[in-house]
């Protein structure tokens, strides 16, 4: 089951379990839309895996199975080009 991880490593932007914009990799590092197409090239900065769109939670579900509430960021945001 995903975490689904409540905020971007890089921006530290809010992606809630219902955001379009969120984006993860196979190890479930995640990001915003934003970083991965302006910053980090659609590869994950930690593993260099493939970045993909992250499947919402349906809301029924939400409330049995709670999304992550536990923030992971990089000190100092992603890595610059
Ligand atoms: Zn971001
Ligand atoms: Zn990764």
């Amino acid at each position: 089951m995903l975490q689904l991880r409540p905020n971007c490593e890089c921006c530290n932007i809010d992606l809630p379990p219902d955001s379009s914009d969120a984006r993860i990799c196979s190890f479930e590092c995640t990001f915003c839309a934003d970083c991965v197409a302006k910053c980090l090239g659609g590869v994950c900065p930690n593993c260099g895996g493939e970045l993909v769109a992250r499947p919402r939670r349906p809301a029924d579900k939400l409330a049995k199975y709670p999304a992550s509430t536990e923030r992971v960021y990089k000190t100092g945001g992603c890595a610059t080009r």
